[in-house]
């Protein structure tokens, strides 16, 4: 239902929890964040209130420069902690949120489980980290030059959005990549914003205009890698896209 994410200089969290309580508006029925942490993912979720999450995150010092966040609106599994984002690969050094449904993530989960991958939720959602780290297996073996960017990583993502059937937005870390935050479009709202040497995401600007003015709307077919040094647009076939952000007009 509501997505954040932020790379930068800051500390992560308290940014992300403050996005995700712009999103509130839209209703949800649990919550948490993925931060990259010592080199691994750090995941805190709750089920409830944003307040439940917070409760979980205070009193944790939580230098991470890296993060996403996710409100949920449950369309597959119950709304239960274990069933909220973001959601991991079996390793779990790839965190993913989702806004939308994957509709062939039916087949997706028989072939990915027959592949050793352990699932742990009821999710669409989950298919989406554990596709990924296939992806990675198959990226970091290959000798062959990536489409588009030359990091694996947004190559494995870019890899998995084009297995993907349904309508959705989605946000992704990556323990052995800490400096790169992916995103992609396909039916579902993405604006990604600028800032001086640190970048965010959301699903709607609310969530952005505490921070910045400077947003660009991902459009459906698109995928993003943000670093602390700037943005790169893609198609999902790989082709690199000249797009720089617009100045929002906004009168709270
Ligand atoms: N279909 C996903 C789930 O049930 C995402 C729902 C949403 O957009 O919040 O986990």
């Amino acid at each position: 239902c509501g997505i954040v994410g932020y790379i930068g200089t800051q500390a992560a969290s308290g940014i992300l929890l403050e996005g995700l309580r712009k999103l509130e508006y839209r209703g949800y029925d649990s919550a948490g964040i993925a931060t990259i942490l010592n080199n691994t993912i750090h995941c805190i979720r709750a089920k409830g209130k944003l307040h439940n999450l917070q409760e979980k995150l205070e009193g944790e010092q939580n230098p991470a420069q890296i993060g996403i966040g996710h409100t949920r609106w449950a369309t597959h599994g119950k709304p239960e902690e274990y069933n909220a984002h973001p959601h991991t690969d079996t390793q779990r050094r790839i965190a993913v949120v989702q806004n939308g449904i994957i509709e062939n993530y039916r087949e997706l989960r028989e072939e990915l489980k027959a592949l050793g991958h352990e699932f742990r939720s009821e999710t669409d959602t989950e298919t989406i980290p554990h596709l990924i780290a296939e992806e990675m297996k198959q990226v970091e073996e290959a000798s062959t030059p990536h489409a588009g960017s030359h990091s694996p990583f947004f190559e494995a993502v870019r890899r998995a959005v084009n297995t993907l059937r349904g309508a959705f937005a989605i946000a992704v870390i990556n323990a052995d990549y800490p400096d790169e935050l992916i995103v992609a479009r396909q039916q579902a709202p993405l604006v990604i914003g600028f800032g001086q040497g640190e970048f965010y995401c959301a699903s709607d600007t609310p969530a952005l205009v505490p921070y910045t003015r400077a947003v660009l709307t991902l459009e459906n077919g698109e995928i993003a890698r943000l670093t602390p040094l700037g943005v790169e647009v893609y198609t999902f076939e790989g082709q690199r896209l000249k797009k720089s952000p617009r100045t929002l007009n906004w009168n709270p």
